[in-house]
């Protein structure tokens, strides 16, 4: 007997690189496993500073300057990811974001499924 297998769903809004976003475009930032680990590593640490803020009384200016004193020049996502990968020559952001989350952490897309929504080709506002 023939296998039954699902149709390709590269057209699907929800495809990215043979993953499926769907779950995280549904609930964002709901799995803390699927977000990406420099914004997750970052936000640690910006809450671990404004904790201290808090104990020792610090302005918003006082935190601001002492974040960008520690981290403000020399952050860079290669720093706390060895997969990362920039967008473009223009765009330093990692090109497997999507939103907070990571892609590569996502489940892959097995074909058309029951959540499949057909991506529209973009309308030409010139012609
Ligand atoms: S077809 Fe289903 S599994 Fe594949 S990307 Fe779309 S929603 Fe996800
Ligand atoms: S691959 Fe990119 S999005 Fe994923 S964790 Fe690394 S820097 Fe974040």
């Amino acid at each position: 007997m023939a296998k039954i297998t699902r149709l390709p769903a590269h057209n699907c809004i929800f495809f990215r690189s043979g993953l499926c976003v769907y779950e995280e475009a549904q609930n964002p930032g709901l799995d803390p496993e699927m977000q990406c680990l420099v914004l997750t590593e970052l936000e640690d640490r910006y809450d671990h500073l404004l904790t201290q803020a808090d104990a020792f009384e610090l302005s918003s200016e006082q935190v601001q300057k002492i974040w960008a004193g520690r981290f403000g020049e020399i952050v860079s996502w290669g720093m706390f990811c060895d997969i990362y990968e920039p967008e473009s020559s223009e765009d330093d952001r990692c090109r497997f974001l999507f939103g907070n989350a990571c892609i590569i952490r996502f489940p892959r897309c097995n074909g058309i499924c029951p959540s499949y929504i057909l991506k529209l080709p973009k309308k030409d506002i010139e012609s």
